[in-house]
């Protein structure tokens, strides 16, 4: 490696009876594949080995069939026939020189048993931990965890088989039996297992030594280590685990059991904070006391991705493995660029929770900052070698948002020449104006990569504050065209739930008047902001009207606050910062013609002093360009992002790669499906 204040990084380090070649640790996450979708799911984690991931941990794993997480995408070891699926697993991750660990789980009360229809189990006769689902866990027996121990052991067993060189024993989350025999909150037995601290952590300490039995068993050279993934605290949880309470005892109770600690923050909301929320390393203050009550290696996570601050976690002896979940799902390559001393070219995750949103979803995974995420096997795509093209080509791409910038650095990447023109005088479209509201300064992040690797590549040519024409467009000397003009927010109160334009006589803002204005241009006033987005920039409007001095309050027609930050993990951290700042919040009120706000539930007319509203609804594509080109019969004419249809960030970056790789190819994109394989009989006789 070229430049030693990384080599620390590059160490290789023991864990128990294997050793890891490198501080770089793949934590365990959601892939949103599942144990039925096999082929993405070991591409997605190969490619992470690939890119330099010495060791590479497999999700959650359900252990047994009482241990049922369906509808959420997992793994499963259930018996052997799972064992094929793990065992090219294995390899697929061996190959590429890292460790394959696997994060053996029994989801106690979180497992609902939908699918399998056993009745779920846990310590005490309590609702399982999804208040919406009308389902309680019975008491387990004594036989009841002596058959847990034993189906924990086979699993292990079976994880051992299939060549898993670390066994994760899991206590994380609220997602584990484990967990629900620790907590107080959960354990309300008055047995052996229940009441005093050693005797809720009793279980725990029974399948880890299980695990590390099974471990060390067979032949000499043969051993595999064992990991403990804990949450040394739960913040914001009634009764939870503090890092300087109980979650303290426990890992000083076991401390040199485990041949290494994974230590977090849980739920996991507090584990996935977003950027908007929390720093990189947030968890540093709850973790950091673990490398000092145990000898054995310690890997902590907190959205790491600025080399020098692993480098100082490891020599001030914080860490020992840099864990990262969305660092490595937004750039695989990570390890590799910091050993090849390339730190410009990381793809730095902008801690926005896209990845968690398509997980809750059941759905493969996908990324803002990268588009090739679960289309490694679907699609054929790798994060980072050039795209091969038939031939090389000219093209010119109008607009320099995400999907403008995305697609320029897909086609100049593969050698063509391109040239980006944007009206604007600064690149990066929504997201350079989205990152000036509160909490969403990394948004720049997709901007900067984009940029970074676009003015490193002689191919190509970017002109700012050059707004074209169709008629320039059209006589601009290059192969294609490439339309990524955006799309702009509406004010004519069209939104997610109501579909009719419509006048009101208050002054309306929108999010592009709010982003583009001076404040001191909106008077001192009330100033009401109607969300009917559902996402995050109603309620980051709301809280800079709010910061500097406007007194805000927060309208939705849907039943809860940002609703679909429910699936990213915010939603309670908006409602608590906007609480924090006295706007009031009125879900369930809609906003109608007559300029009056109206109770879902009641019909009744709800007063609410405002002279101003921001509405944050739909937004119209910018297609004029397009149309026009289109009209005027321009050949190799195409269109990406939000000027097609308006969405998110990501799907405008995925839009941008989508373009440039049908360009690249010179057809439609094709995708491999997972297919079931039939079993005789079909239809049982
Ligand atoms: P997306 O999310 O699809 O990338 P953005 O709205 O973020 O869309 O970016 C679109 C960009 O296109 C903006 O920066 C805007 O300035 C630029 N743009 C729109 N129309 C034109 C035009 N006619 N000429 C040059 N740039 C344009
Ligand atoms: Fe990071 Fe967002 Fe990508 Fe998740 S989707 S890995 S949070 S950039």
């Amino acid at each position: 490696m070229k430049n030693s204040r990384y080599s620390i990084l590059f160490e290789p380090l023991k864990i128990g009876p294997v050793t890891a070649p490198n501080r770089f640790y793949a934590a365990p996450h959601a892939t949103g594949h599942g144990w039925n979708q096999p082929h993405g799911a070991i591409a997605l984690r190969a490619m992470k080995a690939e890119g330099g991931w010495g060791t590479v941990v497999v999700q959650m794993t359900e252990i047994a069939p009482d241990s049922d997480m369906a509808s959420h995408p997992m793994e499963r070891i259930w018996d052997d026939t799972d064992l094929p699926r793990h065992a090219a697993q294995v390899e697929a991750i061996k190959q590429h020189g890292s460790l394959a660990a696997i994060e053996l789980a029994h989801g106690g009360m979180r497992a609902r048993n939908i699918t399998t229809g056993i009745s779920a189990i846990g310590p005490s006769a309590l609702p399982v931990l999804r208040p919406e689902v009308p389902t309680q866990a019975r008491e387990m027996s004594t036989a009841d965890i002596k058959a847990f121990r034993e189906s924990h052991k086979k699993a292990a067993y079976r994880a051992k088989q299939a060549g898993y060189d670390i066994l994760y024993v899991y206590a994380a989350h609220d997602l584990s039996l484990l967990s629900n025999f620790l907590s107080i909150r959960t354990n309300q037995r008055t047995d052996e297992y229940g009441g005093s601290l050693n005797n809720r952590l009793r279980l725990f300490k029974e399948v880890l030594e299980d695990t590390l039995e099974v471990a060390r068993s067979g032949a000499a050279g043969n051993e595999c280590a064992v990991a403990v993934r804990f949450s040394v605290a739960e913040p914001g949880i009634a009764n939870g685990l503090t890092h300087d309470g109980e979650g303290r005892d426990v890992i000083e109770a076991l401390a040199e059991l485990p041949d290494l600690w994974d230590v977090n923050i849980s739920g996991w909301s507090n584990d996935s904070a977003t950027a908007r929320f929390s720093e990189e390393g947030h968890q540093q203050p709850y973790t950091e006391f673990v490398k000092s009550v145990t000898t054995k290696p310690v890997v902590g996570v907190g959205r790491f991705t600025s080399p020098d601050l692993m480098v100082s976690l490891i020599k001030t002896g914080k860490l020992d493995f840099i864990g990262a979940a969305r660092p490595s799902i937004a750039d695989p390559f990570l390890p590799n660029k910091i050993q090849q001393d390339r730190i410009e070219d990381i793809r730095e995750c902008i801690g926005c929770n896209i990845c968690v949103s398509m997980d809750s979803y059941g759905l493969p995974i996908r990324c803002t900052q990268n588009p090739t995420i679960s289309e490694e096997w679907r699609r054929g795509w790798h994060p980072e070698a050039p795209a091969i093209s038939r031939k090389l080509q000219s093209h010119l791409i109008i607009g320099a948002g995400p999907a403008g910038l995305e697609c320029a650095v897909t086609l100049s990447r593969a050698g063509h020449k391109v040239t980006i023109a944007d009206a604007a005088s600064e690149a990066g479209g929504r997201v350079t104006r989205e990152a000036r509201l509160p909490g969403l300064n990394s948004f720049t992040r997709v901007r900067d990569y984009r940029m970074q690797q676009l003015s490193s590549n002689v191919n190509v040519d970017i002109y700012l504050e050059s707004e074209m024409n169709a008629e320039e467009v059209a006589e601009f000397d290059s192969d294609t065209k490439i339309i990524a003009t955006g799309a702009t927010w509406r004010k004519d109160l069209v939104g997610s739930t109501n579909l009719a334009a419509s006048d009101t006589k208050t002054q309306i803002f929108s999010p592009d008047d709010i982003m583009a204005l001076a404040l001191q241009d909106i008077p001192a006033c009330n100033i009401a902001v109607y969300d009917d987005d559902h996402f995050y920039i109603a309620s980051s409007i709301a809280e800079l009207l709010a910061n500097v001095g406007h007194t805000v309050t927060y309208i939705t027609p849907m039943p809860t606050i940002a609703t679909w930050t429910d699936h990213t993990l915010d939603q309670q951290r908006i409602i608590d910062r906007m609480a924090s700042l006295n706007i009031s919040m009125h879900p369930n009120t809609v906003h109608k013609p007559d300029g009056k706000f109206y109770c879902t539930l009641s019909g009744k007319c709800i007063r609410i002093d405002h002279s101003e509203m921001v509405f944050v609804g739909a937004r119209i594509p910018v297609d004029d360009l397009y149309s026009a080109l289109l009209k005027s019969n321009t050949r190799h004419l195409y269109r990406a992002g939000d000027c097609v249809s308006p969405g998110i960030i990501q799907a405008a970056v995925l839009s941008g790669h989508s373009v440039a790789k049908e360009i690249l190819n010179g057809k439609k994109i094709t995708t491999q499906r997972e297919q079931i394989a039939l079993q005789q009989p079909v239809y049982p006789s």
